[in-house]
């Protein structure tokens, strides 16, 4: 055992006798952990079953984004005569628009794959599955078969759709999940969204752009759960007028066939409709992609798939970890990666716990809609005594520019301390801006120390300080309450 100095952190790790560590998983978690993993010194091999980079990079946050950015350019052509541009979109090139999605993907995937040849990462294309505690069996694609054993494994293999229980989804041809409407021959004259979640609201937004007739058939009371209510029922507000049909607190019954077509049985808080729609996008989550893994052989304890971590992604086995989408928990690639790194710092001599709090939501609407830290929602559950400082977009310079003002940024704090409990943002480049809240909350910021901050002029960030203002009746810009 020697002492390893590496970022002013002293590891004790056997320099003499290189760590074998093993990664299931290239995506966003996978790829990380086995980047720092190799940065400490370990032997690593990566075993990926389809392609690098995983569900982000190939059929997840860059697709969609991708087709995301093809509909803003869209819809700012369409409101260019409002700034005296003479241009309306003419319609679209469907096939390029896929092709343009493809290409950064693979930009992206095959800058992934030379980051892992430069860290000398060995990578194994085929499926893992345990045959012991540190050993595994690899089908692999060529045919043959693999046995591995390594000093440390992380498990990073992510999750898939989940497919409800609902009768006609399974095997209906008119049903879709993520995947399939991110590759689609041609956008669908009409398009109904079981699940007004993060994939259902993006891919909503991405389709009413190219011209669907896009309804939106979720269970709950309010769409997209985890956000902050009061800027998610604006939010529905602004799709409805862009005319995207929002049913909440409606139950998908059955789904049945009406010629080449879905019909889709509704019961609307207790009445029954029925819809008829092209194809039926089920987005309804995403489940944890462990079948494969034989975790049972290895004893890692799991609830129905999930795999049970500690703080420090510790499973129930020594030397194995499990980070990102597999453990079930948070299902963001950002947490994959955080997860991914500290995996390895701890498989290599260190000792690093998670801590989710200044984990940002955000979701890739228009406009976009972030958040990082509690909800007004989720302080009332927890009987925080906080206080809330809104400030309006119409009242920003920059997002009057930039969208006619829509939106408004919140932040929440504690009545004792003034501390920030959370800032939520609607408006242009919601998702950018939640950095500076993420870095708040992180830094354990008070609403003065926002204030303090010197914001530049013109940007909509301005108003996330001001938010700080309103929240001590100071704000300038708007009248105090
Ligand atoms: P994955 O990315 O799923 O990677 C797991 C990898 O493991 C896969 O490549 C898989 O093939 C491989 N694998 C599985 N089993 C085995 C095995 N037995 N042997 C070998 N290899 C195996 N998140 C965001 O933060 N921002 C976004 O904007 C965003 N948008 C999204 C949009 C969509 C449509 C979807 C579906 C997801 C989106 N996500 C987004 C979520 C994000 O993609 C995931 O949270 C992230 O990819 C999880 O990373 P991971 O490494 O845990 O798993
Ligand atoms: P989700 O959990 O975000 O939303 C699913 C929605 O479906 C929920 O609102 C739920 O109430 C609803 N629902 C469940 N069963 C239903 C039913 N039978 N009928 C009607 N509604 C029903 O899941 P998702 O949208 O599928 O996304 C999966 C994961 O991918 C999420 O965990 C998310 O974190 C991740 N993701 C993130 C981003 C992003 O960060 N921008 C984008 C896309 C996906």
């Amino acid at each position: 055992m020697t002492l390893f100095e590496q970022n002013g952190v002293t590891r004790f790790i056997d320099m003499d006798k290189k760590i074998s560590l093993i990664v299931i998983g290239g995506g966003p978690g996978g790829y990380v952990a086995a980047i720092r993993g190799a940065q400490l010194g370990a032997d690593v091999t990566l075993i990926e079953k389809n392609r690098l980079g995983g569900t982000c990079l190939n059929v997840g946050c860059i697709p969609t984004k991708a087709l995301l950015h093809a509909a803003e350019i869209m819809e700012e052509m369409n409101h260019a005569a409002e700034y005296g541009i003479k241009v309306k979109a003419e319609g679209y090139d469907w096939k390029q628009v896929l092709a343009k999605k493809r290409a950064v993907v693979n930009q992206l995937v095959g800058g992934v794959t030379g980051l892992l040849k430069a860290n000398k990462v060995k990578v194994i294309e085929g499926e893992a599955a345990f045959t012991g505690t540190k050993t595994l069996s690899i089908n692999k694609k060529d045919g043959k078969t693999e046995t591995l054993t390594g000093d440390k494994i992380i498990i990073a293999t992510g999750s898939v759709p989940a497919i409800p229980p609902i009768p006609g989804v399974q095997g209906n041809p008119a049903c879709i999940d993520s995947t399939s409407a991110l590759s689609l021959e041609n956008p669908p004259e009409s398009l109904l969204v079981i699940g007004g979640g993060v994939i259902g609201m993006e891919l909503a937004t991405a389709y009413n752009a190219f011209g669907t007739k896009v309804t939106i058939v979720e269970a709950l009371p309010k769409l997209l759960p985890m956000m902050d209510g009061e800027l998610t029922a604006t939010l529905r507000g602004l799709m409805e007028k862009k005319g995207i049909e929002i049913l909440t607190e409606a139950k998908v019954l059955s789904v049945g066939k009406s010629g080449d077509k879905a019909e889709v049985q509704v019961d609307l808080k207790g009445v029954k409709k029925s819809f008829v729609a092209e194809k039926v996008l089920v987005a309804v989550g995403r489940k944890t992609d462990t079948a494969a893994l034989q975790l049972d052989k290895a004893g890692i304890r799991h609830d129905r798939g999930k795999i049970q971590v500690n703080e420090f992604m510790e499973t129930s086995v020594k030397d194995v970890y499990a980070i990102g989408d597999c453990l079930g928990q948070i299902m963001l690639a950002h947490i994959a990666s955080v997860q991914g790194e500290l995996a390895a710092e701890n498989a290599l001599g260190h000792k690093m716990g998670f801590d989710s709090k200044t984990n940002p939501s955000c979701v890739y609407t228009m406009p976009e809609f972030a958040g990082v830290g509690l909800t007004e929602e989720g302080a009332k559950e927890k009987g925080i005594d906080y206080g809330v400082g809104n400030f309006p977009l119409f009242a920003n310079g920059k997002a009057l520019i930039a969208n006619g003002g829509v939106g408004a940024i919140k932040i929440l704090y504690g009545k004792k301390f003034n501390e920030i409990l959370g800032i939520h943002i609607l408006g242009p480049r919601a998702t950018e801006m939640i950095g500076e809240g993420a870095l708040a909350l992180g830094l354990e910021a008070t609403l003065e120390e926002v204030i303090q901050t010197i914001h530049a002029h013109p940007t909509v960030t301005e108003a996330v300080r001001e938010a700080a203002l309103a929240a001590e009746k100071r704000a300038i810009h708007i009248p105090n309450k």
